[in-house]
């Protein structure tokens, strides 16, 4: 990649969610020149309203969004730029990114703020409920479905202990899998004798009304009701840039970070989804609050030796 003639910023964060803008806030605050390069896709998109973030407990995503945006926009040294990032490279004053539209950017220092992408189910009706009545996570949704006849969509090594967290919710609760063998039927049994109804079928689809779950119907064509699905889905990173740069990965897909959410390779951070399987948007918010500070300590180190 070229690279004459471009502004060299202190930091690039790729990524303008609330990772990346609340890491953006604190390097602004501390005089750094910073390039946010966002292509406006977060995760939460579709969800009509976001829990469990104090202050803003049950506002719509994009309006936290519009408040963190506003609120980064008013440091001069930040910069927005509306774009998808395609590449990255090491060079001689830090890093190149290069955007969709062959724009190229310049920094010391990069952040990785770009989340995740959640690869649904491919059940007719699953993506139009996805975040509205079909919720991957009982902190952010499940008090407001508390009660309510509720299905659960999952297996696994963990499915006890998270089918334990919706139990406290509602005691409506069954769980449909497809097929039960000898690797999850002792959980099945753990369920069975906690009250758990178990439905042992494949579905075929979600009938909703606007993402609104009404009913479940199975490849049999019986059919039942419900009033939420839980359903944890896997993921992919968002962006493919980290590990072309040379990041190390976690077993599990995630950008593998220390403490202070450095990377493998030195002066690239990551914050947010990327880089947790924890997600939350106060969990995003500190993260880049923690990766700004780390940051703006090294740069300040690096200034105060010369
Ligand atoms: C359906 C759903 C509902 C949720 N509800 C809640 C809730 O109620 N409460 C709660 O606390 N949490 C909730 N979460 C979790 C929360 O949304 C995430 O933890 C949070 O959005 C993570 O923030 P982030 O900044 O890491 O990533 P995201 O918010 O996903 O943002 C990543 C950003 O990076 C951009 N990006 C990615 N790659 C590139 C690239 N190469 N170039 C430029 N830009 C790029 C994307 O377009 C996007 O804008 C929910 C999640 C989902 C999926």
């Amino acid at each position: 990649m070229d690279s004459s003639n471009q502004k060299l910023y202190d930091t690039i964060i790729v990524g303008g969610s609330y990772a990346g803008l609340s890491a953006a806030m604190t390097l602004g605050r501390s005089l750094r020149n910073v390039l946010i390069i966002d292509s406006g896709n977060p995760c939460n998109r579709q969800t009509p309203n976001s829990h469990n973030f104090l202050t803003r407990d049950g506002v719509p995503p994009e309006e936290i969004a519009k408040i963190a945006r506003d609120e980064v926009s008013k440091y001069p040294s930040i910069e927005l730029y509306k774009g998808f990032a395609v590449n990255g490279c090491k060079i001689s004053e830090g890093f190149m990114i290069k955007t969709s539209d062959s724009n190229l950017f310049k920094g010391k220092k990069l952040i990785f703020a770009t989340g995740i992408l959640d690869s649904l189910h491919d059940i007719k009706g699953f993506a139009e409920c996805w975040g509205i009545s079909v919720i991957h996570c009982p902190y952010c949704h499940g008090y407001e479905v508390r009660n309510k006849k509720t299905a659960i969509l999952a297996d696994g090594d963990r499915l006890v202990y998270f089918t334990s967290l919706i139990k406290n919710l509602t005691d409506d609760l069954t769980l449909i899998i497809s097929e039960i063998n000898a690797s999850n039927a002792d959980n099945i049994a753990i369920l069975k004798r906690n009250g758990v109804k178990i439905i042992e079928k494949k579905i075929s689809e979600i009938q909703h009304h606007n993402g609104y779950i009404d009913k479940v119907i199975f490849s049999d064509v019986t059919s039942e009701s419900f009033e939420a699905m839980y359903a944890p889905v896997s993921f992919q990173q968002h962006s493919g840039i980290p590990e072309e740069l040379g990041c190390e990965m976690t077993d599990v897909g995630l950008i593998k970070i220390d403490e202070a959410h450095k990377t493998t390779v030195d002066s690239v951070y990551a914050v947010g989804d990327n880089s947790n399987l924890l997600r939350s948007v106060s969990l995003a918010v500190s993260s880049g609050s923690v990766a700004g500070v780390k940051i703006n300590g090294e740069l300040s180190a690096d200034m105060f030796s010369e």
